[in-house]
């Protein structure tokens, strides 16, 4: 198998190379493998390292740590959404247990860019649920009063406050919480990669193949080795179901993204210099949009059931020829080639909404499906993960565990029709905001 990297996402390109990449090359036994080094695998790294300083603790990944999702995200570390994509808030309970879920999370990567000092271009300064259609007014009003009885500090803007606040004026009607981060997602996941413990081997470019449990042992097969471990911890979230974890259960989902260049002085005083903001679809196939702090556009306004092991670069330019023009509609003014890099990058989902956290079987753990929370969801999941494979318990247990499981999927190709069809149904509501 192998892993799909454009080499071409401006998050990861603003960072210096790596050096010192180790690929697996041997045959190694451990007490402990994690197979994926995003914010799941390398939370999950970290905790095991502090909670078992003397096990031998191995981290795998098929591509370079971090260069998947992780470092292919919006960077919006959120405390609320308003819609998963495929479910709606159908109840205040089960809204409750998700962003409870969500401030566990913050609280988690707060903690770890505290303690490492790590600059990430933290800002929080909240995000926009916001749609050029009056009539999601509706969908707003009844999400104001969700976000009123929770106690979420919000407020409505209408067209005029978000042209001033946001430099478009494509956007009538938006919410706006003042809870909910901004950040770099590439600089995050780096800081995870740099502050691994010492005990903690990192290997990448190492695709595992194939997976068997013989008795209490976990054997892995890569192309150059072989690991037996005696636990293992699988954290490849969008690539779950090809690794035949929790099959049933997940399925990927493949998001493209495009960032242009930084705006020039001219530029960005035309469209009235707006400070960083970050926009959510009202609608779940609607754009994604931000300004970042350095002044780039980044849209993400796809979403799809695509192979997640490839997209060739003549589909990944349609996609981004998508994105010139969701640029083009919010900024008329700006010029039409602007876009520096598009990428894709892949996402897990589950039926209902809910996020895989369990022990499979003795000895096989999984973390992963947060749709877009996985920064903080996915950072505290595997910190949790660690520490639940390790017979412990903790309040944040208690509290993911709290919510419903994920429920079981219709095989194939039933599965890919009926994902196909709501993709479709989804697009088709969301049109105007695409
Ligand atoms: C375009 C886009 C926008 C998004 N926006 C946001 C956002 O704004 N906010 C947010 O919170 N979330 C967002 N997400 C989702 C977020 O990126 C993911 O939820 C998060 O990255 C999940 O982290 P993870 O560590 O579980 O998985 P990943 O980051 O996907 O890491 C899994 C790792 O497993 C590795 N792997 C896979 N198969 C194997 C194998 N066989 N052997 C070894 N290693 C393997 C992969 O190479 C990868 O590095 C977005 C995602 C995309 C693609």
């Amino acid at each position: 198998m192998k892993l799909y990297n454009d080499k071409n996402c401006s998050w990861i390109n603003d960072l210096d190379s790596r050096k010192n990449i180790k690929s697996l090359n041997l045959n190694q036994s451990c007490e402990w493998l994690i197979i994926g080094a995003g914010y799941t695998g390398l939370s999950a790294a970290r905790k095991l390292g502090q909670l078992h300083p003397n096990h031998k603790i191995l981290l795998v990944d098929a591509q370079l740590a971090g260069e998947g999702a992780s470092s292919r995200n919006s960077g919006y570390l959120v405390d609320t959404t308003l819609n998963d994509g495929f479910t709606s808030i159908k109840e205040l309970d089960s809204y409750k247990k998700k962003v409870d879920i969500y401030k566990l999370g913050i609280d988690v990567v707060k903690r770890f860019i505290k303690e490492y000092q790590v600059d990430c271009d933290w800002n929080e300064c909240g995000k926009y649920f916001a749609s050029s259609n009056k009539k999601d007014k509706k969908i707003l009003e009844n999400y104001s009063d969700i976000l009123s009885k929770l106690g979420f500090e919000h407020n409505l803007l209408s067209n005029k406050e978000l042209k001033r606040r946001l430099g478009t004026n494509f956007y009538n009607i938006a919410l706006h919480t003042k809870g909910g981060i901004l950040l770099h997602p590439g600089k995050l996941v780096r800081a995870m990669i740099d502050t691994l413990p010492e005990n903690v081997d990192l290997y990448e470019n190492s695709s595992l193949l194939k997976w068997k449990k013989i008795n209490d042992a976990v054997i892995c097969k890569f192309k150059n080795g072989a690991i037996k471990t005696k636990k293992i911890i699988f954290a490849t979230n969008g690539f779950l179901k090809s690794l035949g974890v929790k099959s049933n259960y997940n399925f990927p989902i493949t998001l493209t993204a495009s960032m242009t260049r930084s705006l020039t002085d001219q530029e960005f005083k035309s469209i009235g210099e707006p400070k960083e903001w970050g926009v959510l679809p009202v609608r779940p196939l609607g754009a994604t949009i931000r300004m970042t702090k350095d002044r780039r556009i980044l849209i993400r306004n796809t979403a799809e059931v695509h192979n997640p092991f490839k997209m060739s670069k003549f589909e990944l330019n349609k996609r981004s020829l998508k994105q010139k023009t969701g640029i083009k509609k919010r900024f008329p003014e700006l010029p039409d080639d602007i876009i520096q890099s598009s990428w894709s990058g892949i996402v897990s989902r589950t039926r209902n909404g809910s996020q895989i956290f369990e022990k499979i079987d003795n000895n096989l753990y999984v973390a992963g499906c947060y749709n877009g929370s996985g920064i903080g969801v996915g950072s505290l999941f595997g910190e949790q993960i660690a520490i639940k494979a390790s017979n412990e318990n903790t309040k944040e247990i208690e509290t993911i565990e709290a919510r419903n499981k994920p429920t079981l999927l219709p095989p194939d190709p039933i599965l890919s029709l009926g994902v196909r069809v709501r993709l479709i149904y989804e697009r088709f509501r969301a049109k105007s905001e695409i």
